[in-house]
């Protein structure tokens, strides 16, 4: 039988109406990456280098906590919700009753190949929704490991994986799901949102951007430093919500670029392709691109390459032009331009070029600009004094706004996202207020009256 269809017959069947059995399907996923947690590791591990303790606290764990966050409330979340009446429907008791969808494609990028793949279908089934996958063709091995749990834990006509490239997402995407929930480049999501309209099938788009990093004058300047050069080197730099460039008070800026090659150097020492805890560039083709941004740049620390082994190391370039092409597009890699400001205007001239970024970060000691920078321009989410850490609680939202996406998941988040709120009303019959019944000849100081009911 053909997928969808498969998987139609199996929502039908009404089994994931049953909130026991989403539970049972999500414990076994659970025990089954548990069992795998070294696998997995090795597999991202052979797809691009990813540091093994980048792959437990940003694919396996990030993906129990899930598991662990949509299995604690899952009943609770399910249950109608009881929501204030009013008058217009005086007597009556209102509920939001949350359903499932239906089934839900997934379609996932390379960079956290098993978080991006995993942590969506996570949330569809907690809401009740059947799901197929698309990993990424870029990581090989770490798709083939999920299609395999995939195959272990669950029914086909549940959840399916199936691998690929272009072509058969570009299939995928001609069907007509209920929800299409799709991670990567803002370029693609330009065609999965054509794509999903065919069907009026709605989507969660989780983008890309700029994302700037503000550093104030008054900070600790080795803290922020360290915690910037941390987020930078996350996955290579290969990670949607890095700081994609920074923005230092230019009073400071020649300490804060001592500061960063200081803690850069600490980390992954003199010679940065010798350290074990800085991830590959996944193809030839990122590598070559990001490459290319470096021509012509005043390079102040690193620059450094390795062709045969796609390995950038960290790079710190000096103000270049907003015109030049790494000011131009997303970066996704560890190259940090820096730019120096000197007042609110400069900050503000510089982010109103791009469209909305998906983060945005300030260091400061002062809570104003703190502020300022927070409210003052369109983004996903940030962090103020860190970097990146806006996604390990999955009490946030997260997701993009504008080109940088459309929705958002995690905890909560994700069990809404995934279920249709159906709002219901139940009547009452004890009484029948005649007020809106024709023949519509209510006094005009009743009628009045009537207005402020609504
Ligand atoms: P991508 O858009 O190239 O690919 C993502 C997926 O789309 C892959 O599974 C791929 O097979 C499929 N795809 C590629 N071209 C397609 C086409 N023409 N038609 C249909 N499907 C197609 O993205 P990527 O390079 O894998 O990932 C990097 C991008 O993802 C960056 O822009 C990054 O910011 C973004 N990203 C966003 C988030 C987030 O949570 N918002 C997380 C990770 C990455």
């Amino acid at each position: 039988m053909e997928l969808l269809e498969r998987q139609k017959a199996f929502f039908l069947a009404e089994h994931t109406r049953d909130f026991s059995f989403r539970k049972k399907a999500l414990r076994r996923l659970k025990k089954e990456i548990i069992a795998r947690e070294d696998a997995i590791a090795d597999a991202i591990y052979a797809d691009f280098k990813k540091p093994r303790f980048e792959t437990f606290i940003a694919e396996t764990q990030f993906v129990l906590a899930e598991i662990n966050v949509q299995l604690n409330n899952l009943d609770f979340w399910a249950k109608p919700e009881k929501v204030a009446g009013n008058w217009a429907n005086f007597p009556s008791k209102n509920y939001i009753y949350r359903e499932p969808l239906g089934q839900v494609l997934v379609i996932a990028p390379w960079n956290y190949p098993f978080q991006l793949t995993m942590a969506p279908m996570i949330g569809a089934l907690a809401a009740g929704n059947t799901v197929v996958v698309k990993p990424s063709e870029l990581t090989p091995n770490t798709s083939s490991i999920v299609a395999e749990i995939i195959e272990n834990v669950f029914d086909p006509g549940h959840v399916t994986a199936v691998q690929g490239g272009i072509e058969v997402s570009q299939e995928l995407l001609s069907k007509p799901w209920n929800h299409i929930f799709f991670t990567g480049s803002t370029q693609v999501g330009r065609i999965v949102y054509q794509s999903a309209a065919k069907h009026l099938t709605p989507v969660t788009l989780e983008l890309g951007g700029k994302n700037p990093c503000v550093v104030d004058k008054n900070v600790d300047v080795n803290l922020a430093a360290k915690r910037i050069v941390w987020g930078k080197a996350l996955n290579a730099g290969q990670t949607c919500i890095a700081p994609d460039y920074l923005l230092v008070h230019q009073s400071i800026k020649d300490k804060f670029v001592a500061a960063l090659i200081r803690n850069i150097q600490k980390s992954y020492g003199e010679n940065q392709s010798a350290s074990k805890d800085l991830a590959r560039i996944v193809s030839q083709k990122h590598y070559k691109r990001l490459r290319s941004f470096l021509e012509g740049q005043q390079i102040l620390y690193g620059g450094n390459s390795v062709d045969e082994d796609f390995f950038i190391g960290l790079t710190l370039l000096d103000e270049p032009s907003l015109e030049s092409p790494i000011m131009q597009e997303e970066i996704f890699g560890p190259i940090l331009p820096i730019l120096s400001y000197s007042n609110e205007a400069d900050i503000a001239q510089i982010i109103g070029r791009y469209e909305k970024p998906l983060a945005a970060y300030v260091f400061s000691g002062k809570r104003a600009f703190q502020k300022w920078c927070m409210t003052q321009f369109g983004f996903g989410g940030g962090v103020i004094n860190d970097s990146v850490l806006q996604i390990a609680n999955k009490n946030l939202p997260f997701g993009g706004v504008g080109h940088s996406g459309i929705g958002a998941y995690h905890g909560k988040a994700s069990f809404d996202l995934f279920s249709h709120k159906k709002g219901i009303v139940k009547r009452g019959n004890w009484i029948d207020p005649p007020l809106r019944y024709a023949p519509y000849n209510l006094p005009d100081r009743i009628a009045k009256w009537v207005k402020h009911l609504f």
